[in-house]
């Protein structure tokens, strides 16, 4: 099975965006002592879809990554990526846009945090430079967006970024050929594990809040860990489907 985990920030709160400390260690801690490979998504995607492997990733860039996420994933030899949104770095992730009081405003790593990190291994993907609904902004909008924000992180870093995250997974077709003109791959907030036909400018993925209780994670690849996702698609598509007939 491959898939990619996502993960947002490492704090005690609760909320959906959050796992706390203990529990990220505990995943970083097995995932290091399994059979499943943890590889860059350059390479889970070179993988044949039957084999083995997970990606870590971390979206918004928080200070917390750099404080107790990283230096987890350095001392066990893990690499993942973390998707910088240029317009607030060394800010916080007060972009509003979601509908949910339980998300904390918390500090967003400096240039100069994003480029240490760079330099000891973590790779660096762009997630916009203002966090907008990238299927409601006009196509200038969308232009400075995607390819401006690819250019504040050459400009920072001296890199390209080979990859991508539509923030709140949001996307539309011209965001897709957005992105494909400047990344090389791209994720989505779809859940899922990556499937034979997984197309790179909308990789789905694994939120790591839904295997934060003992054991959930460490079902990697067996059946109860597929059933278990089958019903949290299910229970997610519903809930879709009610929110855009405003029955929810
Ligand atoms: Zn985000």
């Amino acid at each position: 099975m491959r898939a990619i985990l996502t993960y947002h920030s490492i704090d005690p709160s609760g909320s959906v965006i959050s796992v706390d400390e203990s529990t990220f260690r505990r995943h970083a801690e097995w995932l290091a002592a399994s059979l499943t490979r943890v590889v860059g998504i350059a390479e889970l995607l070179e993988l044949p879809p039957e084999e083995d492997g997970v990606s870590l990733v971390f979206d918004d860039a928080f200070e917390n990554l750099a404080s107790v996420g990283w230096p987890i994933l350095r001392d066990l030899g893990l690499p993942a990526t973390v998707f910088v949104v240029t317009g607030h770095v060394g800010g916080s992730n007060a972009w509003g846009g979601r509908d949910d009081p339980t998300i904390p405003t918390l500090p967003l790593m400096s240039w100069d945090s994003i480029g240490r990190l760079a330099e000891e291994g973590l790779e660096i993907g762009s997630h916009t430079r203002l966090h907008p609904h990238l299927d409601e902004v006009d196509d200038a909008r969308l232009e400075d967006e995607v390819a401006g924000a690819a250019a504040d992180i050459e400009k920072q870093l001296g890199s390209r970024a080979a990859g991508f995250a539509y923030p709140y997974g949001d996307l539309d077709d011209r965001a897709v050929a957005a992105a494909g003109s400047v990344h090389e791959w791209a994720c989505t907030a779809d859940l899922d594990t990556l499937g034979a036909g997984a197309m790179p400018l909308r990789l789905p993925r694994l939120d790591a809040f839904y295997y934060r209780r003992p054991g959930q994670l460490e079902a990697w690849g067996t059946t109860t860990f597929r059933a278990r996702l089958s019903v949290r698609r299910a229970a997610r598509d519903a809930r879709r489907w009610a929110v855009g007939r405003g029955l929810a």
